[in-house]
């Protein structure tokens, strides 16, 4: 009998039979599936054709059908609806993975063929769109070494493994200095705790087998601890040890693990030929040099650093007035604030709630896109993973566009957080394919179901990745909808949340749960002025971890990465009661794997250009400017990885981002 996941798929749109597909299919579809992307690769690599355009960059394209069916319909129910089955199989596939996608980024003879269309595409003929796939084919092999000879070749093997191997125990040290440390909180101790931290300090009591509630160092629970906690002795306890995991000494501290692997980071730059690790990882990014990184975010530290210093006088004052003496320090911050807050914004979650019910809000996302991007959405009847998943049809003008899936409650099996991923993506090689779209987020279950604003905010974050893959419209699959660099790929996504900002759509689709009536004016207002609290605050902590991770990475990489750390905050004036976000002992973005090292920038960089994008829609005369809309498809939502990011933004916009729509965002300049 035919493995259901590698026979052809007949349902609806072609969407992955899950109703005919059991987990132990999984193992030897994916076994057939790595052969046959084996034997095609060979094929490519072994023919005696002089290599060209089709027969070498082409053929890798159209390679690998299968994979991409099991591993689409594997990763789809491993991360939404997982069970002991299928981790037990993630565990065995994701090393076998990497090493199927090391061999071939390490085939010889394909990469020669692959440098010999390279050397010749002046005299190719080729179109703008196979011009870019044959450089982001040949960049990434070079990247990862393939034009490496030698003993060259041999440290970089060693380099990755010993990076590789780092990596990972960074990890395990910090989840170890997590795991192991919680405070006791005695009955009086959680005096001033709102229900909901006093509750989860009894839940993680319980998992600790401890006598009573506890404040563990997970970040759901010690930020709101330290936000409302009135005993400021428990208070710089807790601080004190969350900032301290990973640099508390002995087999888990990580501070000599950062300086090797920074140094490991420089020596792989340079065999490479690059200056430096920053200049390596910033090749492939819109911002391309560390320079470009450092003057923008030079450019929001300031006047954040301003508004931050102001903030913190308020501060002491509130601390003094309560009758504490001597600065302002970091424990003290969060619990201030959420005073000023409280008395500033009195915006009361439990009211807001029952106006933001989850289906009005998917009604409120599409019909934006419905306004924008002419976009209908019908109910579709397929069998998915789950029940609680909902699909649609997306179609324009009476055609088909794409499929687009909805999961989007919590629940045991799945992990945590919010995702878009593209189960099919949009191509026209080798012949034409329609995406299916799925977003995955964790909202609770309710009759309605109800949504915080923040819920509400990452299910239009998570639909604006969405509308990034289903609008896609090239050629290739690998530059298609989000293959994009990484300081892009977040701008259709934070830029689509500003739909939900705008009071017509609000007015409109948050509608009371019984009553039906519309959210009031003043709720609506301070919604809105409630997204802009304590942004000196944030910002400031948020900026000064890019500018560490940006200096760890330019130049000969630090002895000593703590001196380091302290030179360059020195160097910004860091206010004194301001700890960074994720200080380096514990900074996993960057020292857990490969993926923000020297980009942690890039969440800064992607709001810089939504704001400035959502701007020029201000400007145009409104949140719904046809001609707006009509350029953001043409230039950005349709194109993928197609052109230059900076290119595609300038189309757009007619110039490159400017700071000043996210300082006026963040309430850090006068409107
Ligand atoms: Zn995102």
């Amino acid at each position: 009998m035919t493995n259901p996941i590698l026979a052809d798929w007949t349902t609806p749109f072609a969407v992955a039979p899950f109703d005919t597909i059991s987990d132990d299919d999984f193992a030897p579809a994916l076994e057939r599936a790595l052969a046959t992307h084996n034997a095609e690769i060979d094929r490519i690599a072994s023919t005696a054709e002089p290599p060209d355009f089709a027969n070498t960059v082409e053929a890798m394209e159209a390679a690998g059908a299968d994979l991409d069916k099991v591993l689409s319909v594997f990763f789809t129910v491993a991360g939404a609806d997982s069970n002991p089955a299928r981790e037990a199989l993630q565990r065995d596939f994701s090393p076998r993975l990497a090493a199927h996608f090391a061999e071939i980024s390490g085939n010889k003879p394909l990469f020669r063929r692959i440098a010999a269309v390279w050397q010749a595409r002046d005299s190719l003929d080729l179109s703008d769109e196979q011009q870019r796939v044959l450089m982001l084919t040949h960049r990434s092999f070079v990247r990862a070494g393939a034009a490496l000879e030698g003993d060259a070749e041999l440290r970089m093997k060693e380099i990755k493994g010993r990076l590789a191997t780092l990596g990972t125990g960074f990890t395990q040290n910090l989840l170890a200095d997590e795991r192991g440390w919680f405070m006791d909180l005695s009955e009086e101790e959680l005096e001033g705790l709102p229900d909901f931290v006093v509750e989860a300090a009894r839940a993680a009591g319980a998992e600790k087998e401890a006598a009573g509630p506890v404040v563990t160092l997970s970040r759901s629970l010690i930020v709101p601890f330290l936000q409302f906690s009135p005993r400021r002795d428990l208070r710089e306890k807790a601080y004190r040890a969350w900032t301290a995991r990973g640099a508390n000494g002995g087999d888990t501290d990580n501070r000599d693990i950062a300086a090797e692997i920074l140094t490991l980071r420089e020596e792989r730059a340079r065999l490479l030929g690059y200056d430096s690790f920053a200049a390596y990882k910033l090749e492939t990014e819109m911002a391309r040099t560390p320079e470009r990184v450092r003057e923008l975010l030079m450019q929001v530290w300031t006047p954040a650093k301003a508004q931050a210093d102001a903030d913190a006088e308020k501060l002491t004052a509130m601390m003094q007035a309560d009758g504490v003496n001597g600065p302002l320090e970091a424990w003290d911050w969060r619990y201030y604030a959420e005073k000023r807050r409280k008395a500033e914004h009195d915006l009361d979650e439990a009211e807001l709630k029952p106006y933001l019910q989850l289906d009005r809000m998917i009604e409120a996302a599409f019909t934006c896109a419905n306004r924008l991007f002419g976009l209908e959405f019908a109910p579709l009847d397929v069998a998915l993973y789950h029940p609680d998943c909902r699909a649609w049809e997306v179609m324009r003008d009476g055609a088909h566009v794409a499929v687009f899936i909805g999961d989007y409650f919590a629940r045991g099996s799945k992990r945590s957080g919010a995702w878009c991923s593209a189960m099919r993506s949009q191509a026209k090689f080798p012949e034409t394919q329609t995406p299916v779209v799925i977003n995955v987020c964790n909202f609770a279950k309710g009759d309605p179901a109800l949504l915080s604003y923040d819920d509400a905010r990452t299910l239009f974050h998570e639909f604006g990745h969405a509308l990034h893959q289903m609008l896609s419209d090239v050629t290739y699959e690998s530059i298609s909808g989000t293959s994009v660099a990484r300081d892009f790929v977040e701008l259709p996504s934070q830029l689509y949340e500003h739909w939900l900002e705008v009071p017509e759509v609000l007015e409109e689709f948050a509608t009371h749960a019984e009553t039906g009536a519309a959210m009031p004016h003043d709720m609506l207002d301070k919604v809105l002025a409630a997204a802009n609290f304590d942004m000196g605050f944030q910002t400031v902590e948020y900026v000064a971890s890019a500018l560490v991770d940006l200096a760890f990475h330019e130049g000969a990489a630090p002895a000593d990465p703590m001196a380091r750390q302290a030179e360059v905050l020195a160097g910004i004036g860091m206010p004194a009661a301001i700890g960074m976000r994720h200080a380096t002992p514990h900074f996993a973005h960057v020292f857990a794997g490969d993926g923000y090292s020297s980009g942690y920038y890039s969440y800064m960089w992607s709001e810089v250009m939504d704001a400035d994008a959502f701007a020029a829609f201000e400007e145009a005369g409104g949140a719904f400017d046809p001609e707006r809309a009509k350029a953001l498809e043409a230039h950005i939502l349709s194109t993928g990885g197609s052109k230059e990011p900076e290119e595609l933004y300038t189309a757009f916009r007619g110039r490159l981002p400017g700071v000043e729509a996210l300082l006026k965002g963040r309430g850090l300049v006068a409107a």
